[in-house]
């Protein structure tokens, strides 16, 4: 599933449209949309989402978590791309795509089309971003978002690590790669209770979440098992998708244990669990 690198690079790609003049999606004015998959849209009904959209246009795209937020002339458009979806910009005329289920058509002749292969993803078109997005916990690479912050967030929450930084309304965008990444980097079991932190681990795993994002979003995401385009993070993981390989630190086996039904990689030697944990 993409992740906020993964996302935040789709974000840029259709802002500036990689530099290729008419690609970029801010600027565009829609003239009709295409559902094929009528449960791509969670809000309004598919009906009412193709009379509103018509005239509207793009006037902005920024990112909140993993959803991507296009600011309408009377609307707010939100696209969650979950599994396996993906957003390109083609010419009307480009050859069909079987997977294309939702097509977003601009005056200038181009369209967006919201490819997704798993149909998991989600549209929402609102009045206010809040709506869907308020119940999300701070953005990692936010100013507002210091160590010390994290620290009292975590004593609030008793629950395992792992568990809590996917939890989008904990911190939004960490998904199932860099949570790994980053508990890796700080050392931590991700079993840890996050209450029994020492203020040195706190401030190292706030660390090491911006690190593993910020690596991330320099690749440009990784691409793994879903269709996206690009990213090279997947050749410096330090766990994630590892298993039985060396762990770069100290060669010891990573170690794939499951946590909450998804697959967790670690060090059991880097990433010990302390005495005061509950494992
Ligand atoms: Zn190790």
């Amino acid at each position: 599933m993409p992740e906020l690198p993964e996302v935040e690079t789709v974000v840029r790609q259709l802002r500036t449209g990689d530099g290729v003049r008419g690609r970029a999606v801010v600027g565009q004015t829609i003239t009709s949309v295409t559902i094929k998959w009528a449960r791509h849209i969670a809000t309004p009904a598919p009906r009412e989402l193709k009379k509103r959209l018509p005239g509207q246009r793009v006037t902005a795209i920024t990112r909140r978590g993993k959803y991507l937020v296009f600011h309408l002339t009377r609307d707010v458009l939100l696209i969650h791309l979950k599994m396996s979806g993906d957003l390109m910009m083609v010419n009307h005329h480009a050859a069909p795509d079987k997977h294309a289920h939702t097509i977003f058509h601009f005056k200038s002749g181009r369209s967006l089309r919201f490819t997704d292969t798993r149909k998991f993803g989600k549209v929402f078109l609102v009045k206010d971003a809040e709506e869907i997005v308020g119940h999300l916990g701070p953005e990692p690479l936010e100013k507002d978002f210091t160590a010390k912050r994290l620290g009292t967030m975590l004593r609030e929450h008793r629950r395992a690590l792992k568990p809590l930084l996917l939890d989008q309304t904990f911190i939004a965008g960490l998904g199932n790669i860099y949570t790994d990444e980053a508990l890796h980097r700080a050392q931590l079991h991700p079993l840890r209770q996050s209450d029994t932190l020492q203020p040195a681990e706190v401030r190292a795993l706030w660390k090491s979440i911006r690190q593993a994002l910020m690596l991330g979003l320099r690749h440009n995401g990784a691409s793994i098992d879903w269709v996206y385009r690009g990213g090279g993070f997947q050749n410096y993981f330090r766990v994630y998708d590892r298993a039985n390989e060396p762990c770069l630190t100290c060669g010891t086996p990573i170690q794939r244990i499951v946590v909450g039904q998804r697959g967790t990689h670690f060090c059991p030697h880097c990433q010990r669990p302390s005495q005061r944990s509950k494992v």
